[in-house]
């Protein structure tokens, strides 16, 4: 029964970066720099949106983000990329968005990107959460242990120093940052692709 049920729904892969559909976009953001922000995300009179959590609280009007991620330094790996996920502290939510990436519809695979159980294996090490004590540590065994050439990705507002004091990039060197709270799947495709050199967006 279950190939009947198969066949009759179809091919339910999306087609990014090919194809986007609008239920996939990532979260509107405040289209202009609010007075006050309660969470720090308006720096100097702009509106820093790698600390904004998108919650509207600001209420200043919103708009559909063009920008998913920022990668500063990419490799040039145009086959295939071994990814490694670290939380060093976060709210599980990002862990959620990332968990999304192997299932049926985004399927990440099909991209030629794979998430490893050790960092020996991998080119990537993306990072979530903000850095307690505890996984300082660990961040730095993990990078330290990545064979080169590696680059080192932060997802989320809170690894980026909002809410909290510590930043990813205070402990290891960054090469990339993937903005929301959390980023949407496909932010985190955008991402990944553009460290591998393989996103033209
Ligand atoms: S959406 Fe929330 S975090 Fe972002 S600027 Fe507005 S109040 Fe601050
Ligand atoms: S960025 Fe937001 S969703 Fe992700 S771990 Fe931090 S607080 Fe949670």
């Amino acid at each position: 029964m279950w190939i009947v049920r198969g066949l009759k729904k179809g091919v339910i892969t999306g087609r990014y970066p090919e194809e986007v559909r609008e239920e996939e976009l990532p979260p509107y953001v405040p289209a202009e720099a609010p007075r006050k922000c309660p969470f720090g995300a308006v720096r100097k009179g702009r509106l820093d949106l790698s600390a904004c959590l998108y919650c509207g609280l600001c209420n200043v009007g919103f708009e559909r983000r063009t920008e998913m991620s920022r990668i500063e330094n990419p490799l040039t790996f145009r086959r295939s990329l071994h990814v490694f996920f670290l939380d060093v502290g976060t709210c599980h939510l990002c862990n959620r968005e990332v968990s999304l990436l192997t299932g049926p519809h985004y399927d990440i695979h099909r991209l030629g990107i794979f998430f490893v159980p050790t960092p020996k294996h991998a080119d990537v090490l993306l990072v979530a959460g903000c850095p307690t004590e505890e996984m300082v540590p660990v961040l730095r065994e993990a990078y330290e242990l990545m064979p080169e050439p590696k680059r080192v990705v932060v997802m989320g507002s809170c690894a980026q120093g909002a809410i909290c004091r510590s930043r990813v990039e205070d402990h290891v060197p960054v090469d990339g940052y993937i903005d929301g709270c959390p980023p949407s799947p496909i932010s985190v495709m955008d991402g990944l692709l553009k460290v591998a050199g393989r996103s033209e967006r």
